[in-house]
């Protein structure tokens, strides 16, 4: 059975590497009949951030991301925080040491930052391992002593000197690394935490976890990973790796971070992330107008195509056709006007009855009177302007003269060759408006069209006035439609006010 998890370590809001990660790994978990998992990464207590694990439930809730097993929907193998699975750790970092494979390291934090002032790359490795203070270096009997009396210590792995370690990556092919660059990462912290690398080999493995999906960053770490897969006696049960091009910023020059974002003025997050110790908020996705489908649309998109022109999908299309083959190596350009234009697209494909409550939200923060609240209404003009929109909040800029009469009028578009023909001519339409039964654009057209001919004025002269008259600019979708919409009593009061 596929299994797939998403890992993120509770540090912060989720970036749109983070959520890009989480989706890949449950399309494909859905694609395979699988499960997708959410298990937090909390082992570094010093980076831990109040609130971050909700931010990111909360995320993947919006995103419609909603994880099979997770902290608070826990399966058959939780728990599913790796701080409250602390105790499951130790015995597997100590069997490594029996084996030889691992080693006790009592070198305090005092002597480590000694040794990297002494040396400026200092890395605890195979090439100095031997000059610190470890169960390498040390007798038998000193480590015994220095265990019974409790000194605090690590656990590190030994690096072997001159291996390959390969692996075959389901988007990059092989693989390799030279294990002489790598260093005796630590395994179990002084505190009995294990690090990221121990913890996420044993729980994927304790979870039965069978593909991995994670972004590029970790690629480097990836050879520990694999060595402890091996040493742990798990080489025939690893799971498959997939290692997730970066996000790029617009330029392509360099990988995206969220100073980016606020640089060049377009989110990062997903949701807007106040971060609890400095209180600064940094903008999100879902509070900028995006739609979820929109937002997913885009993130799939970034490192992926289905080899076609298709570039609007739903989540059950994502679903059918993601194929990590068709995954990029290289890095994948993040261009916010891209993105603009996916939730242009999503808004124009979205029913109306499912924008309506969001309309009727943005209506309300307006403080529009709630007897305007008319959904069959309100529809009618999302029909006409529904194109226009790149945010639902843009409704508002495009219909508000539906609700409410113009305040200003752009008259500087219509007074300067004002005359009294005109004043005339207007009075003439209320008069034959005032009479017309059957309210409707096709009726209300060819009358207006008519009047203008026999006037003898031009079409443009009238035409700008009377959409101003009635939209308060010279914006809006088709006059005609406008006037029937707002119906004949408005559209006779509004041309009443207008005129001079
Ligand atoms: N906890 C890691 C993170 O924060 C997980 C990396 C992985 O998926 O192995 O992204």
């Amino acid at each position: 059975q596929v299994r797939v998890r998403f890992a993120p370590s509770p540090t912060g809001g989720l970036h749109l590497g983070g959520v890009r990660t989480a989706l890949f790994n449950y399309l494909f978990a859905k694609q395979h009949q699988g499960k997708f998992i959410l298990r937090v990464e909390d082992t570094d207590q010093t980076r831990f951030v109040p609130g971050a694990e909700e931010y990111i439930q909360e995320c993947l809730a919006w995103c419609g991301l909603i994880p099979d097993e997770s902290p608070s929907n826990e399966g058959k193998f939780g728990p599913y925080r790796q701080s409250e699975r602390k105790p499951s750790y130790r015995k597997f970092a100590e069997d490594l040491v029996a084996k030889g494979i691992a080693y006790y390291a009592f070198d305090t934090a005092e002597e480590l930052d000694q040794q990297r002032q002494l040396h400026p790359n200092f890395r605890y490795s195979h090439e100095n391992r031997l000059d610190l203070r470890n169960s390498l270096s040390l007798s038998e009997e000193e480590t015994a002593k220095l265990l019974a009396e409790g000194t605090p210590h690590t656990i590190r792995i030994k690096m072997p000197e001159n291996e390959v370690v390969s692996f075959e990556d389901m988007i990059r092919g092989r693989v390799s690394f030279e294990t002489k660059l790598v260093d005796d990462k630590v395994l179990l912290k002084a505190d009995g935490m294990p690090t990221y690398h121990l913890a996420v080999v044993v729980d994927d493995h304790a979870m039965e976890i069978s593909h991995i999906f994670r972004g590029e960053e970790w690629l480097p770490s990836a050879p520990v990973h694999i060595l402890l897969w091996e040493y742990l006696g798990w080489k025939d049960e690893m799971p498959e790796w997939a290692h997730l091009p970066l996000i790029l910023k617009p330029d392509g020059n360099g990988k995206l971070s969220k100073r980016d974002g606020d640089r060049l003025g377009f989110p990062v997050y997903a949701m807007n992330w106040q971060d609890p110790k400095t209180g600064d908020l940094t903008k999100g996705f879902r509070e900028l107008g995006f739609l979820p489908d929109a937002f997913v649309n885009m993130l799939a998109l970034l490192g992926w195509n289905d080899g076609t022109d298709q570039e609007i999908f739903t989540m059950d299309e994502l679903i059918a056709k993601f194929s990590v083959d068709r995954i990029s190596k290289s890095g994948a350009k993040f261009d916010f006007e891209k993105a603009k234009w996916y939730n242009q697209e999503w808004i124009k494909h979205t029913p109306n009855n499912e924008l309506l409550p969001q309309v009727n939200a943005v209506l309300e923060e307006h403080h529009l009177a709630s007897d305007k609240f008319d959904d069959n209404f309100t529809n009618s003009i999302l029909d006409l302007v529904k194109e226009r929109l790149i945010y639902v909040e843009d409704y508002w800029e495009q219909a508000s003269f539906f609700y409410v009469k113009p305040e200003k009028y752009d008259v500087d578009a219509v007074k300067p060759k004002w005359n009294a023909d005109k004043t005339a001519f207007f009075q003439s339409i209320a008069q034959l408006f005032q009479k017309q039964e059957n309210w409707t654009a096709e009726v209300l057209e060819p009358l207006f069209k008519e009047q203008i001919a026999a006037s003898g004025m031009k079409m443009g002269e009238l035409m700008m006035p009377y959409r101003i008259m009635l939209v308060g600019g010279k914006f809006g979708p088709d006059v005609f439609k406008i006037t029937e919409l707002l119906g004949k009593e408005e559209v006779l009061e509004r041309i009443q006010l207008a005129l001079p």
